[in-house]
Formats: structure tokens, sequence, C-alpha cells
């Protein structure tokens, strides 16, 4: 006894569709990861004391700002690390920020 499947066009639609969502998680890892390879490691966040963990959290820090303009980069509370795109803020005491990231204190380098 042969079995005949038919392949009928919303089959293959849908068998597309599934191969598509199947594959996708691991096109968003793969895009994680290459993300991750490219921004530097100033710091461990996990390992940072509770004291810093809650300054961050009361100026609203985010590791990556969304404005290229504002970044602790350009902000006049941050001073440059030996590490490429790492440095510390002096409103986090000191502490390890990411060139690239920003807070809701940001206050712009005045230009000389
Ligand atoms: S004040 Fe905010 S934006 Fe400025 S360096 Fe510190 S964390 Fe970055």
């Amino acid at each position: 006894m042969t079995s005949h499947i038919s392949l009928a066009p919303n089959s293959l639609a849908r068998r597309n569709f599934l191969t598509l969502a199947a594959g996708a998680p691991l096109a968003l890892l793969a895009a994680g990861r290459t993300r991750a390879a490219d921004t530097p490691a100033c710091y461990d966040p996990a390992t940072l004391p509770f004291s810093q963990k809650g300054r961050r959290r009361s100026l609203g820090y985010v590791e990556v700002s969304a404005d290229p303009k504002k970044h602790c980069g350009g902000c006049s509370f941050f001073s440059a690390a030996a590490q490429g795109g790492c440095g510390t803020c002096q409103l986090l005491g000191g502490g390890p920020v990411r060139a690239d990231a920003l807070c809701n204190s940001f206050a712009a380098k005045a230009h000389a």
C-alpha cells in the first residue's frame, strides 16, 4: 500500500513558515552574541556591590544609550579609563561605567 501525500500550496506555505519560525530564535541568539562581542566588558554587573546597584537604579542607568548624542563618554561626570570604551562616573562614586551607557543625570561636557 502506498500513501500519497499531497503538497498543496497552503501546505508548502505552512511548512515554510514553520521552518522560518524554528530558525528565528537561533538568528536572534547569534545577533545577540555578535552584539555582546562588540561591546567592551568594563565590569561584571553581577559582582557590583549593592550600593552601586542601588545608585544605578536611582539614576536610571542603562548599559547602552539609545541616543547617540548622549552617552557617558560625553558626560562631564565621566573619566575615561585605559581600557577603550570604559571609564568611571563621579556620580556613581567612581564606579565603573561603559562609555556608551547613559543615566538620567547626563550633563554634556563643556566644549573648550
Ligand atoms: S552621570 Fe550618568 S551619564 Fe554621566 S557618566 Fe555618570 S552614569 Fe554616565
